[in-house]
């Protein structure tokens, strides 16, 4: 079994690339499959660039010998670089998840993107000149002159070029993410969707114009339990090491998720059962959540998404804001008193 997993080994090699996130350095990986493939591609920062270009180096490559790039999802810190490396070696094919528009950052799309988003902010009570700021900005980034996504990818589907790697849809994170997972050499390439020590990031993405949003939360806790079936005995991730026990990844990503949707619920119950959803980011982050405001509103949002499906708490519209009200509050409170 080692044998079997060290002579795979060979044939996946992983090279850290710089971002200037608080993450960290993000992993892309080199395959050897049937076509030298790159799974993402790093931020398009004059570091990362040298840091790639030596890690292929290091492997006895360059640029011009990757034939195929398979994007895990549309972040930044996987996407950014694809234009200075596709400037470089125009031949390179891509493959990415069905929904191109987030990768390819359509421009109508970006744009109902920023009205959904002002929309949304406001009815989770940030003020006009907050939900404007952070709902347009969101939008306001760098376009790709030389990226074209050759070839879709949907749940199920065989990789070309990568004999037995399957595209495993993991949604949650964002919501065109895709993992890879190898059955015969129990493999699994996962990007953002699992990481090793840090609590699952949830991030909201726009729908296609006019449809309504997804709720991430509710997708990765069925991704994980997915991701659970999968027999894995080694788990390559997006940033962070190797993970060499998948299910108690997954365990350590529910606890985290089962701790916030209870200091969620705390937060409510100080509040006197009922706040709005920048409320609760202003008690729980305080003196935090100023500069990355965006971030807990992801988080709180999707928490709430989940509370809201338990029947622990309802939203109630109130001159356009969502009040969260605790179900159950009244009794709690008449006990303490
Ligand atoms: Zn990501």
């Amino acid at each position: 079994m080692l044998i079997k997993g060290l002579s795979t080994l060979q044939k996946i090699e992983k090279i850290e690339l710089s971002t200037n996130f608080p993450i960290g350095p993000v992993n892309v990986y080199v395959l050897f499959g049937e076509k030298l493939t790159l799974i993402d591609t790093g931020l398009n920062r004059e570091l990362a660039w040298k840091e790639l270009n030596n890690g292929l180096l290091k492997l006895g490559l360059n640029l011009n010998d990757i034939e195929q790039i398979v994007l895990t999802h549309h972040h930044n810190d996987h996407t950014a670089m694809i234009d200075w490396i596709l400037e470089e070696n125009p031949s390179i094919q891509v493959f990415a998840h069905q929904d191109t528009e987030m990768i390819l950052k359509d421009e109508d799309y970006l744009e109902w993107s920023s009205q959904f988003f002002e929309k949304l902010f406001l009815e989770f009570g940030l003020t006009k000149e907050m939900a404007y700021k952070w709902a347009y900005r969101k939008g306001d980034r760098d376009r790709y002159d030389y990226l074209n996504v050759n070839r879709t990818l949907s749940d199920g589907d065989f990789v070309p070029g990568l004999p037995n790697w399957k595209v495993i849809e993991t949604l949650g994170h964002s919501q065109d993410h895709i993992s890879l997972y190898n059955e015969k050499e129990q493999l699994f390439i996962c990007g953002d969707n699992i990481i090793q020590g840090i609590h699952a990031g949830i991030f909201l993405d726009a729908p296609k114009r006019g449809k309504e949003r997804s709720k991430p939360l509710l997708q990765y806790l069925d991704n994980l339990e997915k991701c659970r079936k999968l027999n894995v005995q080694l788990t390559f991730s997006g940033h962070g090491p190797n993970i060499e026990n998948l299910n108690e990844a997954i365990d350590s990503q529910l606890g985290n998720i089962e701790n916030r949707a209870q200091r969620v619920i705390r937060t409510l119950e100080k509040a006197n059962g009922v706040a709005s959803g920048f409320e609760i980011i202003q008690e729980m982050y305080r003196g935090r959540y100023e500069n990355a405001v965006i971030t807990f509103v992801f988080e709180i949002v999707a928490v709430l998404d989940l509370l809201q499906k338990r029947n622990v708490v309802v939203a109630e519209k109130a001159n356009g804001v969502y009040q969260y009200r605790l179900v159950n509050y009244k009794t709690t409170s008449n006990k303490i008193v």
